[in-house]
């Protein structure tokens, strides 16, 4: 069985069609792309499935569990992570404490009065921050960062809640290309490593080739191919999106 199943699925703003009957599967372990022009209704398609918007209609289900109607906390909860969302770092706090404020708020513990919040969490952020590739700035406020640094401590934060799927609508803007190829690349090595599955837009084709499992290309709210990278890449109607040939 997918991980999540969408199936027929539409949002109309007033009389625009923004997503307009688009159905796919997502698999445990995989790490999909949706691609497609600006206004393809990518971010609509993640808005949808986070339960941040409501559908026109449709289905979205969660091994079986239909997702649709649900309050977005809910959907968290079912583990559905929001990337770089309620990730937003603190500046002053250091990477290891960003971390542990994430651990703290996805566990919702109420922590015991005879022990400070500075120790909870402590093995596990420094666990997560081991995965990312960020152990040896554990202890530097995330002001001091290099931007593509900070975007890796708001990937630990995402992992806090051990999603099961992370949505994550462009999570390189604003990235040079040698650091969007390590932030996918990182991203995909923690999919295969976690079993998990991870939903993504990227506009680089080139860093969208290099490593999507599978690919979905939507162009005016329609879903115009769907495959591997090499059938998509050779699909016409793709070619014709994207290349205007
Ligand atoms: P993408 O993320 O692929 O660039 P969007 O999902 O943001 O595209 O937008 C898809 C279409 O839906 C666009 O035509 C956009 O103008 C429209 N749209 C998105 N959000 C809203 C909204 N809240 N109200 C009205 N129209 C919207
Ligand atoms: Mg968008």
């Amino acid at each position: 069985m997918a991980l999540l199943e969408v199936r027929g699925l539409v949002k109309r703003f007033g009389g625009n069609t923004a997503v307009d009957d688009i159905g796919f599967d997502l698999h445990e372990g995989e790490l999909l792309a949706l691609i497609g022009p600006n206004g393809a209704g990518k971010s609509t398609t993640f808005n949808m499935v986070g339960g941040q918007l409501p559908a026109t209609r449709g289905s979205v289900k969660l091994q079986g569990t239909e997702l649709l109607g649900m309050p977005s906390r809910k959907i968290a909860r079912l583990g559905v992570g929001r990337s770089f969302q309620i990730a937003a770092t603190f500046p002053s706090l250091t990477v290891l404490e960003n971390v542990q404020t994430a651990l703290i708020a996805h566990r919702r513990k109420v922590y015991s009065f005879w022990r400070s919040a500075r120790d909870l969490y402590v093995q596990e952020a420094r666990a997560l921050l081991q995965q990312v590739g960020m152990s040896e700035q554990a202890t530097r406020p995330c002001k001091e960062l290099a931007y593509g640094d900070v975007k890796r401590v708001e990937l630990a934060m995402s992992l806090a809640g051990s999603p099961r799927l992370l949505l994550m609508d462009e999570p390189t803007a604003g990235m040079a290309p040698a650091e969007r190829n390590a932030l996918v690349g990182l991203v995909k090595k923690l999919v295969r490593e976690r079993n998990m599955a991870v939903l993504f837009t990227e506009h680089s084709m080139d860093v969208v080739f290099a490593y999507a499992d599978r690919v979905i290309v939507l162009a005016r709210g329609q879903l115009i191919a769907q495959g591997s990278v090499e059938e998509v890449r050779r699909h016409p109607k793709v070619q014709e999106v994207y290349f205007g040939t």
